[in-house]
């Protein structure tokens, strides 16, 4: 594992995600999402990984900030680069479009790139329930059907990740139908993806 690469791309993520927040009251800085999915895929088996850990840290500065693909290329390399853009949507379609986008092209992602979505989605169902952004409840359980069925596409080929998705999702469902106040799952930093 390259410790001094994995570190530039968290100070580059940083960078280009100053001033972003999570959806939601608390004003999580956005860079606390990528960190979380690059250390849940650190503690799934993927430590040794290291392209795919910085792309995990980079996974959303070409769709959400001014990045430009040439600065990952130049810095991190194409295999990187690569990853990013597969699981990068195109912010000129409309969101509906985007999403169902995802769907149909999740089957057909490089198997790092399907590891990363799986993990994004993992974050982003704790997110919902933890960062809690000011949605209705109806739309909190739709992102949760859209994403069982982003990840449904890759049965079988990521047991260990899409094992917590399904995990995670039931019990987010559970929190979400029942109004429980904190997620049953979330005990500190330490014990994240237990
Ligand atoms: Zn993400």
């Amino acid at each position: 594992m390259d410790s001094k690469k994995l570190f530039q791309a968290a100070t580059f993520a940083a960078q280009k995600h100053t001033g972003q927040f999570r959806k939601g009251s608390a004003h999580v800085p956005y860079i606390n999402h990528p960190l979380q999915v690059a250390d849940l895929l650190a503690h799934k088996g993927e430590a040794e990984n290291t392209n795919l850990l910085i792309a995990a840290l980079l996974h959303d500065v070409i769709e959400d900030t001014q990045t430009q693909p040439d600065e990952i290329e130049q810095m991190f390399g194409k295999e990187v680069l690569d990853i990013v853009l597969e699981v990068s949507d195109d912010k000129n379609l409309p969101k509906e479009i985007r999403k169902q986008k995802q769907i149909e092209k999740a089957a057909h992602l490089s198997p790092s790139a399907q590891k990363l979505k799986i993990a994004d989605k993992i974050c982003n169902l704790k997110d919902i329930i933890e960062v809690a952004p000011n949605w209705p409840l109806w739309r909190k359980l739709d992102y949760y059907t859209w994403a069982e069925n982003v990840v449904g596409q890759m049965k079988g080929k990521h047991p260990v990740l899409e094992g917590l998705f399904y995990e995670r999702l039931a019990q987010g469902r559970e929190v979400l139908l029942t109004r429980k106040k904190r997620s049953p799952w979330f005990k500190g930093w330490g014990n994240l993806w237990g």
